[in-house]
């Protein structure tokens, strides 16, 4: 079953306020009274209001309809802030809503359930759903703006004062669970000469790709920040060295293989790489001066290679 609800409709039902409460005899799934349902309804009103994290409001959403509205599982996907939720089945019969208002996209809704829907238990949730599209467009607005302070504007990834704020606790975190933690410095090789041969714009695209291809060898859960100019530092929790090793080197290695050509000429792009392994002794400030120091003797050593400190 498949059924898409457009958020022109909701606001409509929005703007009419009137309605928001009286469009309550069209739901008649459990019977509720009337009174039940404006309760019900004014109750979600209100909790949605109360946090700005997009998990949460979904989740409470789900929540309160799954009191009067039965199903097996949903999933919700947005594109932007890129944002998945699944809780349970993902089978068999479904309804699925795209959500946006105005210019906003919000996403994607879809329940699943053996049963099929009823009618007027789709009327109920599309009733519920116009509670849900403003507080969940102000939760993705926040998230956005988070996010985009969080980031560099050139190659997408955390920036310096997000590393600032996350090596402490991260350090913390991993002393606590006893689990190991390695930092990679990585610095571009002789990278004033690719702007000074090729131009600054092809030393933004040579930023891009070699950010790219870092993100490409680590995992989801590890932390790739620009810097500075063209150095990176990479965060591996729950690693140990041996294994962080590995990635280090994989991360060498796709970087060489990087393909940018200006008019048939290929732009030389290698990194030189240091590496330490948390110790009992080590703050953020210690690993990352370790790290550092070791990715400069890569450099005196001839550059393009892994210094383990
Ligand atoms: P080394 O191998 O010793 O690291 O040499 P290097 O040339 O990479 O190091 P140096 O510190 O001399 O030069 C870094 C260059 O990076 C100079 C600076 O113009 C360039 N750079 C820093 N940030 C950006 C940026 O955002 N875009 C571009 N295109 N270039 C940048
Ligand atoms: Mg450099
Ligand atoms: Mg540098």
């Amino acid at each position: 079953m498949q059924s898409q609800t457009s958020t022109q409709e909701m606001i409509k039902e929005l703007k009419e306020v009137k309605n928001i409460f009286t469009n309550i005899e069209k739901s008649e799934s459990k019977g509720f009274s009337r009174e039940l349902e404006q309760q019900a309804r004014l109750d979600l009103a209100v909790s949605l209001q109360m946090s700005l994290d997009v998990d949460w409001v979904i989740n409470k959403f789900m929540e309160h309809i799954h009191s009067y509205l039965l199903f097996d599982g949903f999933a919700y996907n947005c594109a932007e802030p890129n944002t998945q939720i699944k809780y349970s089945r993902q089978k068999g019969h479904h309804c699925s809503y795209n959500l946006h208002i105005e210019d906003v996209d919000l996403g994607k809704l879809e329940l699943f359930r053996g049963r099929k829907f009823a009618e007027s238990e789709l009327v109920l949730l599309e009733n519920m759903l116009t509670l849900l599209v403003y507080p969940l467009r102000n939760a993705i607005v926040h998230k956005q703006a988070v996010l985009l302070a969080h980031s560099d504007a050139l190659t997408g990834v955390k920036n310096r004062s997000t590393f600032n704020e996350s090596l402490d606790r991260e350090i913390s975190l991993a002393q606590r669970h006893g689990q190991d933690f390695t930092m990679l410095v990585i610095d571009i090789d002789f990278f004033k000469k690719v702007n000074d041969i090729f131009g600054h714009k092809v030393g933004d695209d040579a930023l891009i790709l070699v950010a790219d291809s870092i993100q490409q060898c680590i995992r989801t859960t590890d932390m790739l920040f620009r810097y500075g100019g063209e150095e990176f530092v990479v965060l591996l929790g729950n690693t140990d060295c041996e294994r962080s090793y590995i990635i280090a080197d994989r991360i060498l290695e796709s970087v060489r293989e990087i393909e940018l050509k200006v008019k048939d000429m290929l732009v030389d792009l290698t990194v030189s790489i240091g590496m330490a392994c948390l110790n009992i002794q080590d703050n953020g400030e210690s690993l990352f001066n370790r790290a550092d120091t070791a990715m400069y003797s890569a450099k005196n050593d001839g550059r393009d290679q892994i210094i383990v400190a």
